[in-house]
């Protein structure tokens, strides 16, 4: 949601054009829309303050600090008997350093274990039941789109095996997804995309 409010921020001051302007403040208005109204009842005051065009990167992050953020449920750290539950098939499965991360920004939590070549996701379900998946990830980068955040970033194969339901046998499905997932999590203001990305999985 910050990138958002960041790239109109990049373009209030970089576009001269009036109606180039409009319309992207409607893009993200758009946006906005899907993430905001349920939670937030103050949504005028928030579009004041990002659609001001002189609004500058310190004033909107100070306002995303103190207005947005306590309005943000975090990522419910688990116990590690529940991560190695739901990733029982991992051997020596390594724990999140959930110190090191901002739980507010997290809609899942990733890491990479470099010994194993793997990225590990965990996630809370719709009936709030934690779920992981893992995959194969990271030998080659390039730029392109990100099947979680659906933004144009850094991104790498995530190669998952799956149980193919009907003979028991496995298969790979892949799927390019940011390198980095905490910027990807920033990204990601649209949960049907990350569902999207986990029924593809399946
Ligand atoms: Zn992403």
């Amino acid at each position: 949601m910050f990138k958002t409010v960041d790239d109109l921020i990049n373009v209030y001051q970089s576009i001269n054009d009036k109606s180039t302007v409009a319309a992207i403040k409607a893009q993200a208005l758009a946006k906005f829309d899907i993430i905001l109204p349920e939670k937030f009842d103050d949504f005028d005051t928030f579009l004041k303050v990002i659609f001001d065009e002189k609004l500058t990167k310190a004033s909107a992050k100070t306002y995303f600090e103190v207005h947005l953020k306590p309005l943000v449920s975090p990522f419910k750290v688990p116990s590690n008997k529940a991560v190695e539950k739901v990733f029982r098939k991992v051997k020596k499965i390594q724990i999140p350093n959930w110190s090191s991360l901002d739980l507010r920004e997290n809609t899942y939590v990733a890491w990479h274990d470099p010994g194993q070549g793997r990225k590990f996701i965990l996630f809370y379900d719709e009936h709030d039941k934690l779920q992981g998946t893992f995959g194969e990830f990271g030998s080659n980068a390039i730029k392109g789109l990100c099947a979680i955040c659906q933004e144009m970033t850094t991104i790498s194969l995530f190669l998952a095996t799956t149980k193919s339901s009907g003979d028991g046998t496995y298969t790979k499905k892949g799927n390019y997804i940011c390198l980095d997932s905490d910027a990807c999590n920033q990204h990601l203001y649209d949960l049907s995309s990350f569902h999207g990305f986990l029924n593809a999985l399946k």
